[in-house]
């Protein structure tokens, strides 16, 4: 085994004293679910991203849940999604009884190819369901293009692009303004800025924002503060079937504190970015991430491409002998049990692949970014030191897989 002189994680958030003071303030107001810190919060964020409302709910998972209700998705409707994601986002639409139809990603930006929407599109289909994979912001003006041809909603799965731009006739906007009709975002540990866990929707729709505020809190007809400060005895009634998707306000408070950081964040996270870029382009074989002149990534993750002839596993195990932590390519739900028994479809219609379990001929580029995709350390802490050394280690995991 090499020498273990670093001890590297693939990501880690960026928290100190700042957060612990925040999060004191609900602890010690004694407010410490849907309040005034929860209230500032979607304030905050939709000023940030220039949305008109912003709903916080416990996560990004239900946030998705959310907005498939919103745009009306029944049991058996379709939604046009991508199986290249975290599983959350099929998953979100299997809590519709809908069915998820995939369609494949392109190749280095891994966000849904927008020259494959048109032709999976049916009398059911409900919606597209797109992914800001990674950070790196979709083909947000075709994706558009077909779905108002078709009268199509369209919902931004944002889970780790807060922060991302995109050029929009002319001006740089922020994901979340929102482009489509909802964005859904994540405050996990995982993505760029984190209260623990935690999500946000941003819509321009009035009536829906007002729906994610009952949704959320079981439909529940008197907010509790209103009903706090009223001088008068109220009683709340429930009008219809609602969830406990509340987001606490220490989490609040917290993500707060986070928005404040997230101009420093981004910025460094470009500048790690761009370290790689330049350290990374002399390793024969190896495919770096592209970054559309219209798009700039917040780096949520940064996804190399490894050569041919490099076994992912054994580079992966190289470097952590290392003492560098990577990921594979980000995951395909339809390769997981979980979707190989139940109902998804691809190109070929609901129901007509014949491919064989675990391979689909129609998601071709989405399972080779999962089997040759590797993950590098990325986060705002992380050293020039580190960075170099994570370069020179991945250089020497592919010119040994290379030999051998
Ligand atoms: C992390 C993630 C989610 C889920 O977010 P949670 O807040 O953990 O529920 C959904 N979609 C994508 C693309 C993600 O990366």
């Amino acid at each position: 085994m090499a020498e273990q002189s670093f001890n590297i994680p693939v990501a880690k958030p960026w928290m100190d004293d700042r957060e612990v003071a925040a999060a004191s303030r609900p602890i010690l107001s004694g407010w410490v679910t849907q309040g005034p810190e929860v209230a500032a919060f979607e304030r905050e964020f939709a000023e940030l991203v220039g949305a008109p409302h912003a709903c916080a709910v416990a996560n990004c998972t239900v946030a998705l849940h959310l907005a498939l209700l919103a745009v009306g998705t029944r049991p058996g409707d379709e939604i046009i999604t991508v199986s290249h994601s975290f599983i959350a986002t099929a998953n979100s639409v299997r809590y519709c009884q809908a069915t998820p139809v995939f369609v494949d990603i392109q190749p280095y930006t891994y966000n849904m190819d927008p020259l494959r929407i048109e032709r999976v599109i049916t009398p059911k289909t409900r919606a597209i369901l797109c992914v800001h994979q990674m950070g790196m912001p979709c083909d947000m003006a075709s994706i558009l293009e077909v779905a108002r041809r078709h009268s199509l909603p369209v919902i931004e799965d944002a889970a780790c692009a807060t922060g991302s731009e995109l050029r929009w006739q002319g001006a740089w906007e922020k994901i979340g303004k929102p482009h489509g009709d909802i964005a859904c975002f994540s405050f996990h540990p995982r993505k760029v800025v984190t209260t623990g866990d935690g999500g946000m929707l941003t819509t321009a729709h009035p009536e829906w924002d007002k729906q994610f505020r009952m949704w959320r809190q079981h439909t529940m007809s008197v907010p509790d503060t209103v009903r706090h400060g009223a001088r008068e005895v109220i009683f709340e009634s429930y009008p219809a079937l609602g969830y406990n998707y509340r987001m606490t306000d220490i989490q609040a408070a917290v993500g707060r504190e986070q928005l404040k950081r997230l101009p420093e964040i981004i910025a460094r996270r470009r500048e790690v970015a761009q370290r790689y870029r330049e350290g990374l382009a002399t390793i024969p074989g190896l495919s770096l991430p592209h970054e559309p002149e219209w798009a700039r990534s917040n780096w949520q993750s940064f996804c190399v491409r490894l050569p041919d002839q490099c076994d992912q596993r054994q580079v992966m195990q190289d470097m952590l002998d290392a003492g560098v932590a990577t990921r594979r390519g980000i995951m395909c739900a339809h390769r997981e049990p979980a979707y190989q028994q139940e109902p998804w479809s691809c190109g070929k219609g609901p129901g007509n692949c014949n491919c064989p379990s675990g391979t689909c001929a129609e998601l071709a580029e989405s399972e080779q970014a999962q089997d040759k995709g590797l993950l590098l350390p990325l986060y705002t802490q992380i050293t020039t030191e580190e960075q170099d050394y994570v370069i020179a280690r991945l250089a020497q995991a592919c010119a040994r897989a290379g030999a051998s």
